[in-house]
């Protein structure tokens, strides 16, 4: 299918599969049965129904659950489970009823996904009109078999549906016999459902063929002795069919019929003309044939004597003027095929409608082979590589064409091909919207501000597709190129792109066949990347960097067209099985596109160059050597180290960051200016709704555009991430400042993916996680798809000393056993939060800090009871909140132990190391943000006669916190240089000092802000109250300021004097 398809529902193809014919046939008169040269007899071919005749449910489901975003394989492993004892078996032997078989199906489909299934909207798709409908092929096949005299049976697992008749989409006069397992009570593979066909045959197993797609069906048919074939898929299993068989199932013109009443064309006048055109030996009768699809531009096949033409022509009737353009199909054809490039061969245009009635044009019929499915199913993999390489400079040939030479030059306009094609197909979509689709009104502000440069104009096809080039039957050579409805003059980037479609679209998708969910490198497919660096190769250019954006558009446009398709069906424009699906398409193709755009985002930082050395002379700096010099005083340095070159030095204000950053940072604040600030008021009534339990849709939005404009994760530390894998590769001194400008609005750190409690978790995972966990809980954090939480904190011990805690981890079986009481729990309770970070003790005799060990529990475990919110001051901090939870025999496996046993101490510290002053930098940004709204609220308040800022107190409180904040900042830039220069441990003085500092600094001068403000400074009505409350629970969240206090005591202790106490004169 083809998107000129999409656009009009009813179009055409008038290509042919050449059928190779290797076998020979004889007929054996009146015995109807058919001898192959091997000297098998056949007498009847038996067809399975799903996978053969009809799609199988197994794919149905793949493409379903793609779409409803339901885990891969859970309708598979429910259709399997307890094999014969399983609902799906016992449905299929009419045991059930489907009202009985869905409750039980729809159970078991939830429990295998761990979510809610809804399998009614699976089954209407399965048996939809639209996905139950007969493979062409297998109609064809099934016609010639019986042509031929033998008998040919359906012998289904099938079943019954609500209205008690038996589903069997099928005509059923195709067939002798038919037998159906829930009408019969028994199901393959039952030896005896065989032998019951076989009788109403009236045959031996040997004299029939079985064709079915599940292999224990076939090994059961085999065994009773029936010949069987093994559908991968019916094309191909049509061509083993023939081989056995001996004579041809593929006849005639394929994908032609009849000419339809209301599509005739007057035979008599098109005759004469043609006799005139192709000269006097075309004289004989004139066949005339048409094209199943075409009512947009009807197509029809014509032969006359030797001469096998095809005439396509506009519908009749009023038409748009820029519609049903053949004449520019005709024009371009033309061209190409002067230039070189394989297209048919065109014949004539006629414009004189008095002929058939409209204008139209010919061409000769070219035969060969479209491939429809582009996983090339049945072919080798060295054969597909030539497919897709043949595919890919065919694609350079036409982008290499001279305009001028061939003059197209003004077959569209030169330049600007992007800007003008996202606006118009945001105008379709606009025109044809009935919803709104998030994603795509991501991508309607995003593709303006992400157009490419546009680097070459050249012919565009506008359809470039596997499903639009005819091959040669033999070898892997395009002979034409079809389907040029939509070509124009433009980007050819936007051809690669769209050509690429496939690589990222499930294989059941309707309409648009896809190979995402098959290992193309087995297939001998080039992955999107190798074909994208192919063309360049090919055309001799440099690879360009915005490929996502090409992707993105192609997805996009796509998704205006099947809105238009959806918007169509609604009114009655188009079949009401498009109705349904197509709406659905256009969600899921839009998100598609909005991943790409997303990528895009990655790339952007991703390419940027790398870290420059310092640029501001302000710094200091300080290495392990000069840190701890050899007689243990701690010392700093201001002369340069050449190996912390890279690193930089002490840069305290944004302006000393580099380009890079410099850059990064002025984009963050920026988002936060338009995206952040702006929707607070918003965020902040849902965070007080009824409805506050739940994600805001308003948070995931922002989320979204975050990761596309690159500003997403840019807290995991370079020295984490050195190859920057997972994140943006800040330093932590350079993120400190990113971070204090994401402080500034209590919403914002989520909206990049840089909230605790995930940082720190995504931090203990990239530090200490296996491949494995990686996989399963780092991945779907770090896009920001999950939430989770840390367990450590327990009501029953001061867990501020986490050698106290007494949650167990016993070992049971293969598993860890988990029992405790927990509280303070930050986003345990919100919905997305799918991993519990625990630490409990798995050697209580252990010494003692070798007792904790830390397991990654995900929260569907059985025994995870959370008993409720706790709250901060009346501030509940929904939808993750702070949870008192119990944990009663929760059985982890034993893989999910981080580290190993005895290691819980290690990584809780480890875990808190980064993540502990990013709490810090954020209290930077409240404290600058209060200090801000207090600035401005003076200045406008009146009070005994003048502004409040007239006001001395007022004056010296501004004073304070301005220094208070400075002061404070300095120390936080100060603790996450040394972690960068000198590691976390050797930074545990700084770490302590401003962790005791930052909470109380910040907590100090919202109060003063609050207090400006008067009354107002409490309410909701700002955020003063909000920050106020975090900054006081974070003088313990962090753990309390004493411990922190006596870490910076201890240190402090074991530090020499800087001035020797002996040295000092005595007063
Ligand atoms: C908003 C919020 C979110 C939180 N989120 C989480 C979370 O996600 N996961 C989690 O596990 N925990 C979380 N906590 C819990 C937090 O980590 C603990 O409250 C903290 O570690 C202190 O433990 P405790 O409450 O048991 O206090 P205790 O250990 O009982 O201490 C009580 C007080 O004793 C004093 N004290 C303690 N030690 C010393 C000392 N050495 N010298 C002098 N005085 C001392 C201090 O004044 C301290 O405040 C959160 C807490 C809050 C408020």
């Amino acid at each position: 299918m083809c998107i000129r398809r999409l656009l009009h529902p009813s179009s055409l193809h008038w290509a042919w599969r050449t059928t190779v014919l290797k076998g020979t046939w004889r007929r054996q008169q009146g015995t109807h049965c058919w001898k192959r040269s091997g000297g098998s007899t056949y007498r009847a071919v038996i067809f399975d129904m799903g996978g053969v005749l009809i799609p199988s449910p197994g794919t149905v489901a793949a493409g379903w659950e793609v779409q409803n975003h339901i885990p891969s394989g859970t309708i598979l492993k429910a259709l399997t489970k307890d094999g014969e004892n399983g609902p799906w078996m016992r449905f299929m032997r009419g045991e059930m009823t489907t009202e009985g078989f869905l409750e039980e199906f729809e159970r078991l489909c939830s429990e295998i996904a761990k979510t809610s299934v809804p399998v009614d909207s699976f089954f209407s798709l399965l048996t939809s009109e639209q996905v139950a409908k007969q493979f062409p092929v297998m109609t064809q096949a099934i016609s010639q078999i019986r042509a031929k005299g033998l008998q040919t049976a359906v012998l289904s697992n099938n079943f019954c549906l609500s209205n008690g008749k038996s589903f069997l989409p099928l005509d059923r006069k195709q067939f002798d016999v038919v037998v159906e397992s829930c009408l019969e009570g028994v199901c393959k593979p039952d030896p005896g459902i065989y032998q019951l066909c076989l009788e109403r045959l009236g045959l031996q197993p040997s004299e029939s063929i079985f064709l079915d797609d599940l292999g224990s069906n076939l090994k059961a048919a085999a065994s009773l002795g029936i010949h069987t074939i093994k559908v991968e898929d019916p094309e191909t299993a049509v061509k083993e069919l023939e081989s056995l068989l001996g004579f041809p199932l593929h006849v005639g013109v394929p994908n032609t019929h009849p000419v339809r009443k209301s599509m005739e064309i007057p035979k008599d006048a098109l005759e004469k003309y043609l006799k005139d055109l192709l000269g006097t030996g075309a004289t004989g009768p004139l066949e005339l044939l048409q094209f199943d699809h075409g009512q947009s531009n009807p197509t029809y096949f014509i032969r006359l004597a030797d001469h096998q033409l095809v005439l396509r022509k506009k519908p009749p009737g009023a038409l748009l003027p820029s519609a049903h353009a053949i004449e520019r199909e005709f024009r371009i054809m033309k061209a190409l095929g002067n230039a070189g490039v394989p297209v048919p061969t065109v014949l004539d245009l006629c414009e004189d409608s008095s002929i058939i009635g409209t204008p139209f044009y010919l061409m000769e019929y070219c035969p060969g082979i479209i491939y429809k499915d582009p996983s090339l199913p049945g072919l080798e993999p060295s054969w597909r590589q030539a497919v897709y390489t043949a595919m890919n400079q065919v694609l350079c040939k036409i982008h290499s064409v001279d305009l001028q030479a061939v003059g197209l030059d003004n077959y569209g306009k030169q330049g600007d091909y992007f800007p003008r094609q996202v606006r118009t197909w945001t105008k379709q979509y606009r025109a044809a919207e009935t919803s709104t689709i998030p994603a795509m009104e991501r991508l309607i502000q995003w593709l303006p501000l992400h157009l490419p440069q546009q680097q070459r104009t050249t012919v565009v096809h506008g359809d470039f597709r596997l499903d639009n080039l005819l091959f040669h039957p033999e070898k892997a050579e395009v002979l034409a190129v079809l389907d040029w409805e939509l070509s124009t003059l433009g980007d050819p980037f936007a051809d690669v792109a769209y050509s690429c479609l496939a690589h990222y679209l499930p294989s059941s998708f309707p309409m648009l066949r896809g190979f995402r969910d098959q290992d193309v490198t087995k297939l001998g497919i080039p992955t999107a990347e190798e074909y994208f660096r192919m063309y360049c190769l090919n055309m001799g250019i440099p690879p360009i960097e915005n490929w996502n954006f090409y992707m993105a558009f192609s997805f996009f446009r796509v998704a205006a067209i099947l809105q238009g398709v959806y918007k169509r069906s609604l009114t009655g424009q188009a079949s009401s099985a498009m109705a349904k699906e197509s709406g659905k398409l256009t969600w899921f193709m839009s998100d598609l596109a909005w991943d790409f755009a997303v990528k895009e985002g990655f790339h952007v930082f991703k390419e940027m160059p790398a870290t420059k050395p310092l640029i501001r002379s302000l710094h200091t700096r300080a290495g392990p050597q000069s840190f701890l010099n050899p007689t243990g005083v701690r010392s700093y340095s201001s002369a340069a180290e050449a190996s912390y070159e890279a690193k930089g030095g002490l840069i305290i204000s944004p302006e000393g960051l580099s380009p890079r950053v410099r850059e990064l940072y002025d984009r963050l604040r920026h988002f936060m200016e338009q995206h952040v600030y702006p929707v607070e008021p918003e965020l902040q009534r849902h965070q007080t709704s009824v409805e506050r339990w739940s994600p805001s849709p308003l948070i995931e939005d922002l989320k979204e555009k975050a990761k596309a404009e690159g500003l997403w994760n840019l807290f995991l530390p370079l020295e984490t991430d050195p190859e920057k894998k997972y994140g943006a590769g800040l330093t932590n001194l350079e993120y400190a400042h990113l971070c204090e400008v994401m402080g500034m609005s209590l919403y914002a750190s989520e909206v990049f993916n840089c909230s605790a409690p995930d940082t720190g978790n995504m931090e203990l995972l990239v530090r200490y996680g296996t491949e494995e966990q990686k996989a399963c809980w780092l991945v779907p954090l770090l896009e920001g798809k999950i939430r989770s939480c840390f367990a450590m904190t327990e009501p029953q011990v001061a867990s501020s000393d986490a050698s106290n805690i007494e949650a167990s981890i016993t070992e049971e079986g293969g598993s860890y056993v988990l029992n405790g009481h927990k509280w303070w729990i930050s986003g345990i309770l919100d919905p997305r939060c799918k991993l519990c970070v625990f630490m409990g003790k798995t050697d209580p005799q252990g010494p003692r800090h070798r007792q904790q060990s830390i397991l990654l529990v995900p929260m569907d475990t059985p025994g995870i009871k959370v008993i409720r919110p706790l709250t901060v001051y009346g501030l509940d901090d929904a939808p993750g909140g702070h949870g008192e939870v119990r944990f009663e025999h929760v059985h982890v496996p034993k893989e999910n132990i981080v580290l190993g046993p005895g290691h819980g101490f290690e990584i809780a510290q480890g875990r808190l190391g980064p993540g502990r002053i990013h709490h810090c930098m954020r209290l930077i940004g409240y404290s600058e943000r209060a200090l801000a709204l207090m600035k401005t609220r003076v200045k406008s308040r009146v009070a005994f006669g003048k502004p409040l800022v007239e006001h001395g107190t007022i004056l010296a409180d501004i004073a304070q916190s301005r220094v208070d904040i400075d002061q404070a900042r300095l120390l936080v830039l100060k603790a996450a240089h040394l972690m960068d220069v000198a590691g976390n441990k050797a930074a545990a003085l700084e770490i302590a000092m401003i962790k005791m500092v930052a909470p109380s600094m910040a907590y100090r001068v919202i109060d003063r802000a609050i207090q400006a403000f008067g009354a107002a400074g409490l309410s909701s009505d700002y955020p003063l109250a909000h920050f106020f409350a975090w900054a006081r629970a974070l003088r313990f969240a962090d753990g309390p300021d004493e411990v922190h206090q006596q870490t910076v005591a201890k240190i402090e202790l074991k530090t020499p004097a800087r001035l020797q106490e002996s040295a000092a004169p005595r007063l």
